[in-house]
């Protein structure tokens, strides 16, 4: 099972949202990952023939998905980012409804809408108003909608957009449960959501992919390019201006930079051990903005 994404650019106009973007999927949970605005959204919408590329094809089982058509949408699961509820259905009327959709069979449809809503943790709610369920529940049963087909190909946009920390956790555990032999593509911008359980990331920077790899290869990346260096704080804005600095901490009277750099940054600086967050920021960050934990990556 392979979906291959041959060269994909899609155009607005003059923005161009994804460009060239090249890869080829086997089963696996791939980490899409990017700032808002690099393209993400528009690529998974390509990988789910919504919309068309302007250059480029996908293709699945090495047929263009477009001409697959129906035969590609009995495989294909997608949660979009903000997926359309009804609030005033109950739960498992909901998930009937959406079957119903998908043309599946009722009997069929019965027995997976109740071992999906056990799958999810909703059983005791399946008589519960869509719309009084809570945000990680309404992210559930958006999960449960679409694996009702069983899908080979899961596309979840922005899944734990809106999720606390503890419904993250609960959510990463699920996805990494539900997707055995599948090829499974999650986008985010926070990028602790996928790092435990992706077997590679995928990250996107203005419409390009600018890394392809495993959590340790990304790390790997910037080896040897993370300092750490106190300065006054007066020399803050000049080294802002010209690094990536992916942390700022005041202390009494001096103010500890951690710095992504091939080059040392400063007499005193000292190399650090790099985490996942400096790999992440030195692949989608911006000279002259700095990072910090008031920046959600
Ligand atoms: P992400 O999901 O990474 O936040 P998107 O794919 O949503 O990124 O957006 C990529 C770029 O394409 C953004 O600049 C966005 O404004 C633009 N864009 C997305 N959809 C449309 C559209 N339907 N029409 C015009 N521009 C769009």
């Amino acid at each position: 099972m392979e979906l291959k994404i041959q060269n994909v650019t899609k155009k607005y106009k003059d923005l161009v949202a994804v460009n060239a973007f090249d890869g080829t999927l086997t089963p696996g949970i791939y980490g899409l990952l990017g700032p808002n605005g690099a393209g993400k959204t528009t690529l998974l919408r390509v990988v789910c023939a919504l919309t068309r590329p302007t250059e480029g094809k996908v293709l699945y089982g090495n047929m263009e998905i477009e001409k697959l058509g129906a035969e590609y949408r009995k495989v294909l699961g997608f949660m979009p980012q903000n997926f359309g509820y009804y609030p005033h259905f109950k739960t498992e009327r909901y998930l009937e409804y959406i079957a119903s959709i998908k043309g599946l069979n009722p009997h069929y449809a019965k027995n997976k809408i109740s071992s999906l809503l056990e799958l999810v943790g909703l059983t005791e709610k399946r008589k519960s108003k869509v719309g009084h369920l809570s945000g990680g529940m309404r992210q559930r049963l958006g999960i449960a909608q679409a694996l009702l087909n069983d899908p080979d190909v899961l596309i979840l946009d922005e899944p734990t957009a809106g999720l606390d920390p503890e419904e993250r956790v609960k959510f990463r555990n699920l996805i990494s449960t539900i997707s055995q032999e599948k090829i499974t593509i999650l986008s985010t911008h926070i990028i602790t959501d996928v790092a435990y359980i992706a077997s590679d990331i995928l990250l996107m920077k203005e419409g390009h992919l600018t890394f392809r790899g495993s959590v340790d290869a990304l790390i790997g990346m910037v080896q040897g390019k993370v300092w750490s260096t106190t300065v006054e704080s007066c020399e803050i804005g000049g080294i802002t201006k010209n690094y990536i600095v992916s942390n700022v901490q005041n202390t009494a009277d001096q103010t500890e930079l951690r710095i992504i750099s091939g080059d040392k940054p400063t007499n005193d600086a000292v190399q650090v051990e790099p985490t996942l967050e400096d790999a992440y920021l030195f692949y989608t960050g911006e000279i002259g903005t700095a990072g910090g934990p008031e920046n959600e990556i």
